[in-house]
């Protein structure tokens, strides 16, 4: 990062859904930190897995974030507009040398996988395509090795983070045998493209940050600093639907109080916001939030957000 050029962060939805009160903590976490640094937030639209996509949902969650005062700098960008930047990408990996096809099933790998693994990308792919792809193959997808060793990083939120990206997940998928890029690599040249230096984001995501900082090692991009954010659970720590948590269900028991939502996730990020701020208006109590903000505050680990 050229310090000359103030911090960028930002916040990435996925269109699939209307936001979440999850995405509502990366929302506020990411926005706080940057303008904290009097830095620029950016709004990213990943939306580059088109059948996942839900008609609307892009002008819903903005229109949500504008109704929090969370504004962005900038224009909108949307990852499917910069297939050919990801096309240059992936050609640099192939050209390094780290890229094979494969065409090994979700089901061919299952069953040459010896150690179950839950991971987010489902059991760790075993190698079977590294040494070449059997000539009857179709190409279901291009895949990036694994790096020999542990990547590991400084996490502002969880401390240091190492992964053996090989015990992990394995040789990771960049793009689809129909051409289609992954995400892995796309947000990492998105926040390339876009100068961003400061990633926070939630802690489900925690797991692929080495993935990504393995690509970007290969590609030669700088480093952002990163943060994952606590998640929001249930009670008693369980696991929320996304269904289940969206910030409209949460103002709608609020009776329409974004202030009161807005206190209870700068709470849940550990920045005690004073009781009297929830009476202010959204632009206030983020003025506030950028004013006190302080990162060392933010608990590692998730919890319920109680709203008062
Ligand atoms: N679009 C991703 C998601 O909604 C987040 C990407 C990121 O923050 O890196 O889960």
């Amino acid at each position: 990062m050229n310090p000359a050029d103030g911090i960028v962060g930002r916040f990435a939805p996925s269109p699939t859904g209307a936001l979440h009160t999850g995405s509502l903590v990366a929302a506020v976490g990411s926005y706080l930190m940057a303008k904290h640094a009097g830095g620029r937030w950016l709004l990213r639209l990943d939306d580059l897995d088109k059948p996942r996509q839900v008609a609307g949902m892009a002008d819903d969650i903005m229109r949500t974030l504008e109704s929090f005062g969370l504004l962005w700098d900038g224009e909108v960008a949307r990852q499917s507009c910069n297939p050919g930047a990801y096309r240059e990408a992936f050609e640099t990996l192939q050209q390094s040398g780290v890229v094979f096809p494969c065409c090994c099933s979700r089901r061919e790998i299952a069953l040459a996988a010896s150690a179950p693994h839950l991971e987010d990308d489902g059991l760790p792919y075993p190698g079977t395509c590294r040494a070449g792809m059997r000539q009857t193959g179709i190409i279901r997808s291009w895949r990036v090795s694994a790096p020999a060793g542990e990547i590991c990083f400084h996490d502002l939120c969880q401390g240091s983070v190492c992964q053996n990206i090989a015990s992990v997940c394995g040789d990771f998928a960049v793009r689809r045998g129909d051409g289609e890029f992954a995400y892995q690599l796309a947000v990492v040249v998105d926040d390339h493209l876009a100068g961003v230096n400061q990633v926070v984001r939630g802690a489900d995501l925690l797991t692929s940050t080495p993935r990504q900082i393995h690509i970007q090692n290969v590609l030669g991009y700088q480093r952002p600093v990163y943060c994952h954010l606590p998640l929001v659970t249930g009670p008693g720590g369980t696991k929320l639907s996304k269904r289940d948590n969206l910030v409209s269900q949460q103002l709608g028991n609020l009776a329409g109080s974004e202030g009161q939502l807005l206190c209870s996730v700068l709470s849940f990020l550990g920045q005690n916001p004073p009781v009297t701020l929830q009476e202010g208006s959204c632009p206030d109590i983020l003025e506030w939030g950028v004013r006190h903000f302080e990162a060392g505050r933010i608990p590692a680990a998730g919890g319920e957000i109680i709203v008062q």
